[in-house]
């Protein structure tokens, strides 16, 4: 990567992160149950139904003194709790035991004037890099969106100012995460078309939004708002593994 590709991705990370972490503030997780969940003994929607038609999960089990035990051992090489600070305490993540394989939709075609064939493979790819980073559910790529988890669509505007990257996280009441829809646009801040480098980059940081973390205060690690790492580091890898070891919902 060039130097001033590297500068453009830690600038236009800058607004991805930013609009991350709004979409997590600004959407009330009761407000969001309401919207997604399905009464309890409602029939399973088949396979041509969008996935939000399924039953709910079910409620974790919660060992208050065990979450303690957790944060304490584990968390001093995490951002966990800087995550909790972000999210009023509550912790957000994908339920591993309900879950053969988590679903996931790249959209290949566009009619968008800006459109280049590469850019689905460089988004693709940052799923490779989360599952080597021990995402401990399996990606598995479809080609119809209706029964995706987690989808990756390209606008030609975010519509946030200078944003070039979104997440929209549905969550349940218990902090369950059902659906997300990444959202990146074909635009640089400068008005130039993306690079792969940037989709690459963009879509890596996320996808870690679409798992459940939320941003660290470290520039090392792709979960800084303005990173300008490309690689995954050992503390965005511990706080994934952390937070798949403890319960969903409010921890403090
Ligand atoms: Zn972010």
């Amino acid at each position: 990567m060039k130097p001033r590709d590297i500068a453009l991705v830690a600038v236009v990370l800058a607004f991805v992160g930013f609009i991350g972490v709004q979409i997590v503030r600004t959407s009330p997780t009761r407000a969001h149950l309401a919207a997604v969940a399905t009464p309890q003994g409602e029939p399973v929607g088949g396979d041509s139904g969008s996935v939000l038609d399924a039953p709910p999960f079910p409620a974790p089990e919660r060992d208050p003194v065990d979450i303690r035990l957790r944060l304490q051992t584990a968390g001093s090489g995490t951002y966990i709790e800087h995550i909790l600070d972000q999210n009023d305490g509550w912790l957000y993540r994908w339920p591993e035991q309900r879950l053969d394989a988590l679903r996931v939709w790249v959209q290949r075609t566009s009619d968008l004037p800006e459109w280049s064939d590469g850019w689905p493979s460089s988004a693709s790819t940052a799923f490779d890099e989360w599952t080597a980073a021990g995402f401990p559910i399996r990606f598995e790529q479809i080609g119809d969106s209706a029964r995706a988890r987690i989808l990756i669509r390209f606008v030609g505007s975010i519509g946030r100012g200078n944003a070039i990257g979104t997440t929209d996280t549905r969550v349940d009441g218990n902090g369950w995460i059902v659906q997300a829809t990444i959202f990146i646009a074909t635009h640089d801040p400068t008005g130039a078309p993306m690079s792969q480098e940037l989709i690459a980059g963009v879509a890596r940081h996320e996808i870690g939004h679409a798992l459940g973390l939320n941003h660290s205060n470290d520039p090392g690690h792709v979960m800084y708002p303005e990173s300008r790492t490309t690689r995954i580091s050992d503390m965005d890898r511990n706080t994934l593994h952390l937070l798949y070891m403890l319960p969903p919902g409010k921890i403090r």
